[in-house]
């Protein structure tokens, strides 16, 4: 065992030596043409609504490439959410201040303005938004960073604040209810029970997540030497566990290896916190299950502000959700030309990972800045998306796509679907870094 982890860690390391040459999770170490050629003169007004991952990393990079524009920030949360880290904290690894400890202000880049509001409208045949404070501005551009809407309440008997407690958790819901959730599991595998993970029918962010918290459930039961006490259940809403199909047929071998019973086409439709009841709805009818600890994954949508508004898909497979109606290669907005969009609320194929972000804000942000300068936007988004997908307590495979839905290996001499302690490190040391770095500017795309 030692001796393996030693192989794994020399193998990490030579990983880590080619991350500075890598142009999917790392920096490279070209500069980005952008950043070293002479800033674009304009008085451009410019709204960024949204200042998670992409808001802010869209706004680090226009403020470098333009010179006198007015950048303004709609965000109204005063801390920033380290999101992947979430999976950490409900693994009992790290607190849940590690996820949230940076005040936005950090990363807001100079001389751009915070309006601490949210968006309560958009109205962009007139070029303006209007902010729940009753604030309206006006702008030239346009870029939507929203994120998404988690819709916990879709699923019958559930309210947000049941979250945490009694054995009902979610790493989506927050930095608190992650940390709940690692109390919760630490009981669940003491006293022992019925298990039950889901994964719901609507795109999802990070879409590895729900499948990391039942490996990690399952993980710390074996090693607690009680995983003969827990009765485990997946319970997917569709027909498989994840889009890339090499990656669809790892997660279930591996659930079916460590005694999951696999559900497919079994959505979430009610919980009866009383009876401690989940009900699914399923080809057969409506399907009961009882539980002692319930992953919920919700439906996820574009928020309501988005999805009510005129830039909403109104036809085709991203309607449904709401989501912003972006062309999938330049992040443009299909009917309003001024209007960008990066990061989950993009009516998109793939891409809500804040691997895509990484991509997706320098491409939209160098789009627009092309447009300021009535030059063609040559830009193209891939689809990239990334995700280290953990299998267990020190171990994960690292998985890597884009809209052709093909697997990219940057890393090539090792083959990254493999399950490997480095994988586990990377994603818990390198990772927050790298991102951070990312919302800074600093890494080109
Ligand atoms: C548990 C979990 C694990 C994850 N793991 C990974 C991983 O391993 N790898 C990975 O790459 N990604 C991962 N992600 C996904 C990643 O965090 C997101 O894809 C990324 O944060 C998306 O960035 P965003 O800017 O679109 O949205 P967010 O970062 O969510 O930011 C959206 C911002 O918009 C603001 N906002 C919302 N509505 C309004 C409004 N009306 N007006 C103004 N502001 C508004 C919000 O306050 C928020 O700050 C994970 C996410 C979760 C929850």
């Amino acid at each position: 065992m030692g001796h393996r982890m030693n192989i794994e860690r020399r193998d990490f390391l030579k990983s880590l030596g080619l991350l500075g040459a890598t142009t999917a999770v790392g920096t490279t170490a070209m500069a980005h043409p952008r950043d070293v050629r002479a800033a674009v003169k304009t008085r451009a007004r410019i709204v960024i609504v949204g200042g998670g991952a992409g808001g802010i990393t869209a706004a680090a990079k226009l403020n470098k490439w333009l010179d006198g524009a007015q950048i303004t920030i709609v965000e109204p949360r005063e801390t920033h959410w380290y999101q992947p880290g979430w999976v950490f904290v409900a693994a009992g690894v790290h607190d849940a201040a590690w996820t949230t400890a940076t005040p936005n202000a950090d990363y807001i880049p100079r001389g751009v303005r915070w309006v601490k509001d949210s968006v309560a409208g958009f109205e962009p045949e007139a070029n303006k938004v209007l902010t729940q404070g009753g604030e309206t501005l006006e702008y030239d551009y346009l870029i939507v960073a929203t994120g998404l809407k988690l819709d916990y309440a879709a699923i019958e008997g559930l309210t947000r604040d049941m979250l945490g407690r009694d054995g009902l958790v979610s790493v989506y819901a927050g930095p608190d209810q992650a940390a709940a959730m690692w109390t919760e599991m630490q009981s669940f595998i003491q006293k022992g029970g019925d298990g039950l993970f889901t994964l719901p029918h609507t795109p999802l962010k990070c879409a590895g997540a729900p499948l990391k918290m039942g490996f990690l459930t399952e993980s710390h039961a074996r090693n607690a030497k009680r995983r003969e006490a827990l009765n485990l259940t997946f319970n997917s809403s569709i027909d498989k566990l994840f889009s890339v199909k090499p990656i669809n047929d790892l997660a279930d071998r591996l659930f079916r290896e460590r005694g999951f019973t696999m559900n497919y086409q079994h959505r979430l439709k009610a919980v009866d916190a009383e009876r401690k009841e989940a009900v699914f709805a399923t080809p057969e009818g409506d399907k009961t299950l009882h539980y002692d600890f319930l992953h919920i994954v919700p439906p996820m949508t574009a928020p309501d502000v988005v999805k009510h508004s005129a830039l909403a898909w109104k036809e085709g497979p991203f309607a449904a959700g709401g989501w912003l109606e972006v062309d999938k290669h330049t992040l443009q907005h299909l009917r309003f030309p001024n209007v960008f969009g990066v990061g989950d609320v993009n009516g998109t194929p793939i891409g809500k990972t804040a691997a895509s972000v990484k991509f997706q804000a320098p491409i939209a942000a160098e789009n627009l800045v092309s447009l300021i300068e009535d030059k063609p936007m040559d830009r193209k988004y891939d689809g990239y998306t990334s995700c280290p997908l953990i299998t267990e307590v020190g171990k994960a495979a690292l998985v890597e796509f884009g809209y052709d839905l093909k697997l990219i290996q940057t890393f090539p001499l090792v083959d990254q679907t493999v399950p490997r302690w480095a994988w586990w490190a990377l994603d818990l040391y390198a990772i927050k870094p790298l991102y951070e770095q990312m919302l800074k500017g600093r890494i080109p795309a």
